[in-house]
Parts: C-alpha cells; sequence; structure tokens
C-alpha cells in the first residue's frame, strides 16, 4: 500500500466516524466501511449485500450436513461419522470472501449494528423449528474475559427473539486448549475431545446448538456427543457459516500441488 493509499483509508475511516457522530441513524458498512442507514434487513450497504447473495450455502448441499454433495453420489461428511451426533446442521453462509470479514468483525467488534441482520439471515436458515432450547457453544473462560463476550451467545439470544425458543447454557467447558483456528484440521477432533459437560439432565430435549462458524465440525460434534450423554432426544446445529468446500476445485487443487511437487523434483535433480 502506497502513502497515498494509506492515507486515504484513514481520511474515510476519520470522516466515517464524524458521519456517524452526525446522523445517529447511519453506520459504517462493517465489510468495505461505507456510511448507511441502519435498518434490520440492510445492516450493509448495497454492493455488499449483493456479493453476500452470492454466497448463500447452495441448493443441492447435503440436507443433513450442508457439505458439497457431487450429483448420484452420498455426502462424504455424513459417511465420515465426524457429525455423527449431529441430526441436521443450519446455516445461510458459506464461509467465503466478504462472509468471513463479516464473522471476523462481529467476533472482535462484540455487538455490531448488523447484529440483528445475523440473527434473521440465521432464523431464515432455520427450515424447521422443532427445538426446545437453544444452547450455545461455551467459550473458554480465558477467551471470555479476553473477549468480555461469547459470540455463539450473542447469536442465540438474536435466534431467541426471533423464534421464541429459549436459550439454556447447557454446556460448560474445561482447560485450555488451543484454539481450532490455531490447531491443524486432523487433529480438532482430539483438541476438542472430553473438555464439554452437560450440567442438567437433558432428558428427552429437543437441542439446537449454537455456534458462529463450522469448520470440521469437530467442537460441535463433542458438543452433541455430551448433550445426547445427557439425555437430548434430537441435536441441531445452527452456525453463521458451514465451510464449504466444492469437492471439484479441491480435487484439482490437490492433483496442482501433487504435480508442482513433481516438478520441484526434477528441478532439484537437474541442479544436482
Ligand atoms: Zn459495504
Ligand atoms: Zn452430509
Amino acid at each position: 500500500m502506497t502513502f497515498r493509499e494509506k492515507y486515504w483509508k484513514i481520511y474515510l475511516r476519520v470522516e466515517g466516524y464524524i458521519s456517524a457522530l452526525l446522523y445517529p441513524h447511519a453506520a459504517m458498512c462493517p465489510i468495505c466501511g461505507e456510511m448507511r442507514l441502519v435498518d434490520e434487513k440492510y445492516a450493509l450497504c448495497e454492493d455488499c449485500m449483493k456479493r453476500l447473495d452470492a454466497l448463500h450455502v447452495p441448493h443441492g448441499a447435503c440436507d443433513r450436513c450442508l457439505s458439497p454433495v457431487r450429483r448420484g453420489q452420498g455426502c462424504n461428511m455424513c459417511r465420515s461419522g465426524r457429525m455423527k451426533s449431529i441430526d441436521r446442521c443450519y446455516a445461510p453462509f458459506n464461509y467465503r470472501a466478504e462472509v468471513r470479514k463479516l464473522v471476523h468483525e462481529f467476533k472482535f467488534e462484540a455487538v455490531g449494528s448488523f447484529m440483528p441482520y445475523l440473527s434473521l439471515m440465521m432464523t431464515e436458515a432455520l427450515v424447521d423449528r422443532d427445538y426446545d432450547y437453544l444452547v450455545p457453544v461455551p467459550l473458554n473462560e480465558k477467551r471470555l474475559l479476553d473477549r468480555g463476550v461469547n459470540q455463539a451467545r450473542l447469536l442465540a439470544d438474536g435466534l431467541s427473539e426471533k423464534t421464541g425458543i429459549p436459550v439454556m447454557e447447557a454446556l460448560d467447558r474445561k482447560g485450555y486448549q488451543k484454539p481450532q483456528s490455531a490447531t491443524p484440521m486432523e487433529k480438532r477432533a482430539e483438541n476438542v475431545k472430553g473438555i464439554f459437560h452437560a450440567n442438567q439432565d437433558l432428558n428427552g430435549l429437543r437441542i439446537l446448538l449454537i455456534d458462529d462458524v463450522r469448520t470440521t465440525g469437530s467442537t460441535a460434534q463433542a458438543c452433541a456427543e455430551e448433550l445426547k450423554q445427557a439425555g437430548a432426544a434430537k441435536v441441531g446445529l445452527c452456525t453463521l457459516a458451514v465451510v464449504y468446500r466444492d469437492p471439484k476445485k479441491f480435487r484439482q487443487k490437490k492433483r496442482r500441488k501433487k504435480f508442482m511437487g513433481h516438478s520441484n523434483y526434477i528441478h532439484k535433480t537437474n541442479i544436482k
């Protein structure tokens, strides 16, 4: 970034703050920083809204876990059993591009002007509402102190307001594990194994777990396993976004990597 661009960015920010003081019903678009009038459905600027629309979970995803499914084939995620204790997943977005920015903004700014919009999107994604309680995935104490708020609890409160399903903090979390985002994919299940504990009897209850993003599903699975152990009859999972990987693209990437590795090998042997 050149000095000029940096200066321009700072100018836009300052201008944003001044406008926010002058027009209290306006807010900065959390994605691109443009000023706009806030309303539940339009908490972002028009352009960002359009881009978000293109990032909805696509039709044709697995009904149960929302993972990509190739026509005529079963779902890899369901077959792997990685989310075996979860009966159904709901999420409005793919965790990509603008959605990443939005989730990041939400995580670190705690409550943004776009909070009602997020709960509205989650409510729309919840196609059936046969649940008795919403249970947020708990944060560990240290992170809760750092952030001051559990973002899963905020999402659960927003969803509860819209659906009338009460929130229950039925899970406790023990110990201080490394954040899942800093743990390699294949070690995530191990990282959260046995850290969640149900703090009450849930006999026969239908529980909807709430979290911000589902990546490998390991955290949700660890929670759901515990909820079922405590007697829950059904466990669903509602997140703002799921990491959606197009199996076709993933395979191409893998193949390219393999090929690159091979050409590096040839290169090295030639030097020798
Ligand atoms: Zn914007
Ligand atoms: Zn599936």
